[in-house]
């Protein structure tokens, strides 16, 4: 396959290849190191990623990245790295892939390797915020502060490379107070895109001595899901994509407790639907026929229906509504409402 043109409308495609872990010489509190798979050698690397687009529907017509995961790149030794990004770049020079991206920790990111990794076909860095609260950091044991996030993003955006941040709602110390301020922080740093992972306790790790000790008690699902969506509706309103909200299931999960739930984002978006139907109702009454675009109908209805089943409401759909709005049929005057509107009776 030889370049392509990424056409509008279709997604990347994004050929995950794990490092599993080699550049992290830490040990925050939530990370179980021996639940990583082995890394892929950088040898294998262009085998995984042509099997891989070979798998893909349409692929040539798709955009094309490398994202390799799992662990903090930059903090790989040099001889390592030299040797992944030699890899990765043939495969951009090749035309087999247009860009490549990775996620990191803010400590280890300096202009010098955002230089390198630009001259290699680097496009994207996603940092692992988790907290912009320096005391939940340090009861994490994350090993930086918020500052070091701060200056790294400002870098991955001097870079020319699109900024991604990551972060871990319900780490220990954190509040609603203390979350509110870090989605703040981070909406300031201007973010292209985040991921929203609520912190559920994983098998083997300090956090889990932790709650067995009573010393640490996760969010339950329902405030995960208030928290996540007070972040989701702050961000996407500051232009930035939510890429993901909720860890992805995995065979090699082993959770446990905290609010892991297969279907996280999509009980965020329904709880916002929740909210925005119960508002209109309020204001229009029991009997109002709700109306939404048709592709977000689901989140209307609810996880199991429990929307519906709950408020008790009918519907319709219209496609000339735009997706994230809710009408109330008939109603001219405060008879619609949007995810922003809501924001304030989140948390
Ligand atoms: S920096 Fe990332 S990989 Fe390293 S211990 Fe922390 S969470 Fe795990």
């Amino acid at each position: 396959m030889q370049g392509g043109i990424a056409i509008a409308g279709l997604s990347p495609v994004v050929v995950p290849v794990f490092v599993s872990n080699i550049g992290c010489p830490h040990r925050c509190i939530f990370c179980d190191q021996r639940q990583f798979s082995e890394p892929v050698p950088p040898e294998d690397v262009p085998g995984v990623v042509t099997d891989f687009i070979a798998s893909c529907d349409r692929a040539d017509e798709r955009h094309r990245l490398i994202a390799f995961y799992g662990g903090t790149f930059t903090g790989i030794a040099d001889d390592l790295l030299e040797r992944y990004l030699d890899a990765a770049s043939l495969l951009v020079k090749q035309g087999i892939v247009h860009g490549i991206k990775a996620s990191t920790r803010p400590d280890m990111v300096s202009s010098e390797m955002l230089a390198r990794l630009k001259r290699a076909g680097f496009v994207e860095l996603e940092l692992g915020a988790q907290s912009m609260d320096d005391r939940v950091l340090a009861a994490s044991m994350r090993g930086h502060c918020a500052d070091d996030t701060v200056k790294a993003a400002r870098l991955v955006r001097d870079a020319g490379l699109q900024l991604v941040i990551q972060i871990m709602p319900g780490l220990p110390g954190e509040d609603r107070q203390s979350f509110r301020r870090t989605v703040d922080a981070v909406a300031a740093l201007d973010p292209d895109s985040a991921r929203i992972y609520p912190t559920v306790v994983i098998c083997g790790t300090a956090l889990e001595e932790l709650y067995r000790t009573g010393e640490y008690i996760p969010l339950d699902l329902d405030e995960a899901v208030s928290r996540s969506l007070f972040a989701y509706i702050r961000l996407t309103n500051n232009g930035c994509r939510v890429l993901r909200m909720g860890l992805p299931p995995s065979r090699d999960l082993r959770v446990a407790a905290g609010p892991y739930h297969a279907s996280f984002g999509f009980l965020v978006k329904a709880r916002a639907y929740r909210i925005m139907a119960q508002r209109l109702m309020d204001e229009a009454g029991r009997d109002v026929q709700l109306l939404v675009h048709s592709r977000d109908v689901p989140e209307l209805v609810g996880y199991h229906r429990e929307n519906i089943n709950d408020l008790c409401f009918a519907y319709s759909f219209d496609d000339r509504l735009p997706r994230g709005y809710l009408r109330a049929k008939g109603l001219t005057e405060r008879g619609c409402v949007q995810l922003k509107d809501i924001i304030e009776y989140i948390l």
